[in-house]
C-alpha cells in the first residue's frame, strides 16, 4: 500500500491517515555542494540538470524514498535550501 495513502479499508473498517509530508527544496538558496545527497540514507536526493538564478546546478529529490528522517537538513550548510515536513 502506498505510503500516501489517505484511506484503506482494514478488518475494523476504514483507516484513514495523513498524508505523510517529505522533504521540499528550494533550489534558489541551494549551493549544489551535494552534502545533502552524500548524507542521505536513503539515496534519494540527487543534483539535478537544471540551473537555479545563480547558475547553480541544485538538489532534487528523486521523487520517492524519502523517511522525513532529517539529516539532509542537518547537513546543510544554506539555512533555507531545504527542509522536512512531517
Ligand atoms: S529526510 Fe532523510 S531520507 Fe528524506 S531526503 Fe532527507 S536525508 Fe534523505
Ligand atoms: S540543499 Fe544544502 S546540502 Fe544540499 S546541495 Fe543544496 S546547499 Fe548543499
Amino acid at each position: 500500500m502506498a505510503a500516501d495513502c489517505l484511506g484503506a479499508d482494514g478488518p475494523h473498517g476504514v483507516i484513514y491517515w495523513r498524508k505523510r509530508r517529505m522533504v521540499v527544496v528550494d533550489k534558489e538558496n541551494c549551493k549544489g555542494c551535494a552534502r545533502c545527497v552524500a548524507a542521505c540514507p536513503k539515496k534519494c536526493l540527487e543534483i539535478g540538470e537544471e540551473l537555479n538564478s545563480m547558475g547553480v546546478k541544485s538538489v532534487k529529490y528523486k521523487g520517492e524514498g524519502c523517511i522525513s528522517c532529517g539529516i539532509c537538513f542537518y547537513n546543510c550548510p544554506e539555512p533555507y535550501a531545504l527542509r522536512v515536513e512531517k
